[in-house]
């Protein structure tokens, strides 16, 4: 249950950004999960929705915005969007690829009171 985890995770860096900024309510969460970061969107939202009961995000809206993964390739220094693993460059077919970007999860926004 890796969205279990990380919904907790989830859950926690609300609470702890509530304590420093002050609201006590979220109406809405804008969560940025990278193509590449193995992650179920519906697992995700069905998690999300038992791990906030009694917390401040209770019935909270989960908006998950998801962004493509960014590679460079290393023999002919492309750099490409990667939707997953295994895919070759596809200006030279190398799989001899360097990971940029894809594999965050992370708040981008938060609707508070
Ligand atoms: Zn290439």
């Amino acid at each position: 249950m890796h969205e279990m985890a990380l919904c907790e995770g989830l859950v926690q860096a609300i609470e702890e950004q509530a304590t420093s900024q002050g609201f006590s309510r979220v109406h809405a969460v804008w969560l940025e999960v990278g193509a590449l970061a193995a992650v179920e969107c519906e697992a995700m939202r069905f998690n999300f929705d038992i791990i906030t009961k009694g917390t401040l995000a209770e019935d909270a809206r989960l908006d998950i915005v998801e962004v493509d993964g960014t590679a460079w390739c290393m023999p002919c220094g492309t750099s490409l969007k990667l939707r997953r693993f295994g895919e070759p460059c596809p200006r030279c077919g190398s799989h001899q690829l360097q990971l940029v970007d894809g594999k965050q999860i992370k708040i981008r926004q938060l609707e508070v009171t």
